[in-house]
């Protein structure tokens, strides 16, 4: 906005209406007082100012809008009668633009003069602009590294009251923080702890993680500086956000009690199996032998209390084996021994085998899909153990109910097994667990007997066939299990 200062409102008139024909903004000021008023009050880019004016005149008003910080940039342009002097209307004013028109005012000269003075205005407001962003930018950044700071700090504090051994390294894998803790298994902050030789190496694992950006989790026998024995650490290692960089934070937790208690566990499973399985061996055959010399009539109580034994004994047998299982799986030690076979002698042989020691049961069993003449490779004795597993979880956890479907189907370059139950199903949150170890769903463990081993047992089998496993279920709805096996016979098998 223009403000024009004059004491004639005639001269007023005609310069308000010159300038805004010219599109310009125009505020107006009868008297030094009222523009210096004015002035202090609203911002102008431009003062066109009459110097002769009664009371105070232009080259005071100037004067004046020179003492304030404010307005002392504005430009002014003088309107004088005479030529005046420029030396004079400087004083007082040499930061901000000066320039004069006599009047009477040619319209022209005065335009062009007006027309540089604003363009300078606004040249100058737009560097005044970028300059205020740019400090505030400078401002914002300051503060962001500040908090960055206390959260960089606060992290450190954290780390450092962790009863773990923790520490920060950057996407390359190279050291930042280490808490008090790590110098018990490192004698340098650059360096990781040593690692037993037998175990994977920490900076292998670590640059794999750091190159795909997925968090690191292993367990790692680690030597303590003051010990010569190696302790099981559990690593994890973190990607964090550190300084605007995709930092990492990592913590060894000492798991070397669990870990021997885990190994005896296990190697008292292999004894007791083991020893437990040498009796049941002759208790078995010499019931057998019992059966056959009695020869009773299969009618007579004795028979069936003779038959009830066996049977106990036969699930006895069983379930001792499935511990063998878990501890040879445990070793490394569970034997495949990979044919080439009929897949559908193996899914009847399961299947007769499991109608056998259930004649009780009201289920009726159904088969579907065809699969005669096909041949895979694979162990068949370890598979018919998977299938008996699904079919005996069948029966049990759908007793009462009235058909159980084995489903066969050959795909592109797998054949699927499935076992279709409508039992008590399982909720679809435990689906992902009911393949470990020990696992059994919590809400029906109390009705039915069983280790939770099976189903473990059977994934080691498939896992070792290259095969998959899995289970699609939902609380009372009946479950699916089914297993599949790669088709692509080797040209070397027998
Ligand atoms: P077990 O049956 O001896 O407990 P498994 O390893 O065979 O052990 O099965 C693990 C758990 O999975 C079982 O405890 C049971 O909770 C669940 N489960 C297995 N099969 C079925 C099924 N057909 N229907 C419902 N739940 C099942």
């Amino acid at each position: 906005m223009i403000l024009i200062v004059d004491d004639n409102p005639d001269n007023i008139y005609s310069l308000q209406k010159l300038l805004e024909s010219k599109n310009f903004k125009v505020d107006t000021a009868h008297s030094g007082e009222e523009a210096l008023k004015k002035i202090l009050k609203y911002n102008y880019a431009l003062i066109i100012l009459d110097v002769q004016m009664p009371d105070m005149d232009g080259f005071e008003v100037a004067e004046n809008i020179a003492g304030f910080s404010k307005t002392k940039e504005t430009p002014i342009i003088f309107l004088s009668a005479v030529n005046t002097d420029k030396r004079f209307i400087t004083k007082g004013y040499d930061s901000g633009g000066l320039d004069y028109v006599t009047k009477p005012v040619d319209p022209d000269i005065l335009m062009l003069k007006v027309k540089t003075f604003y363009r300078l205005y606004e040249q100058t407001q737009a560097l005044k602009d970028i300059q205020q962003a740019l400090e505030m930018e400078v401002e914002r950044r300051k503060q962001a590294q500040l908090e960055l700071r206390s959260k960089v700090d606060y992290l450190h504090t954290l780390l450092e009251s962790l009863p773990q051994i923790a520490f920060t390294c950057d996407h390359l894998g190279n050291i930042g923080f280490v808490n008090g803790r790590w110098f018990q298994f490192s004698d340098s902050e650059n360096t990781f702890p040593q690692t037993h030789p037998d175990d994977r190496s920490i900076m292998a694992e670590l640059q794999e993680s750091l190159e795909s950006g997925k968090p690191l989790e292993m367990e790692v026998r680690v030597k303590k500086r003051d010990e010569s024995g190696y302790s099981y650490q559990l690593l994890r290692v973190w990607p964090i956000l550190e300084n605007g960089e995709n930092n990492w934070v990592g913590t060894f937790t000492d798991i070397d009690a669990q870990k021997k208690a885990e190994q005896e566990k296990d190697e008292f499973l292999s004894i007791a199996s083991h020893e437990l399985k040498t009796p049941l061996t002759s208790i078995k055959a010499y019931m057998q032998l019992l059966d056959r010399k009695l020869s009773l009539d299969k009618n007579c109580p004795e028979a069936k209390y003779v038959g009830r034994v066996q049977d106990q004994v036969g699930k006895l047998n069983s379930l001792i084996t499935d511990l063998l299982d878990i501890s040879k799986i445990d070793n490394g030690k569970l034997r495949i021994n990979k044919k080439v076979f009929s897949l559908e002698r193996m899914v009847q042989n399961a299947i007769d085998s499991i109608v056998q020691t259930h004649d009780q049961s009201n289920m009726e069993l159904y088969r579907q899909g065809d699969i005669s003449g096909l041949m895979v490779y694979g162990d068949e004795i370890r598979l018919e153990q998977v299938l008996v597993n699904f079919l005996t979880n069948a029966y049990k956890y759908a007793a009462g109910t009235e058909k159980v479907i084995v489903d066969c189907s050959v795909m592109t370059d797998v054949v699927k097994v499935s076992v279709i139950d409508f039992g008590i199903g399982i909720p679809e949150n435990k689906l992902s667990e009911v393949f470990d170890k020990f696992y059994r769903v919590e809400e029906t463990s109390f009705d039915f007997q069983g280790l939770g081993i099976g189903l473990y047992i059977c994934s080691e089998i498939i896992r070792s066939h290259q095969g998959t496993i899995a289970v699609e279920s939902s609380a009372g709805k009946g479950a699916t299990f089914y297993f599949t096996l790669p088709l692509n016979l080797p040209t070397d098998a027998e």
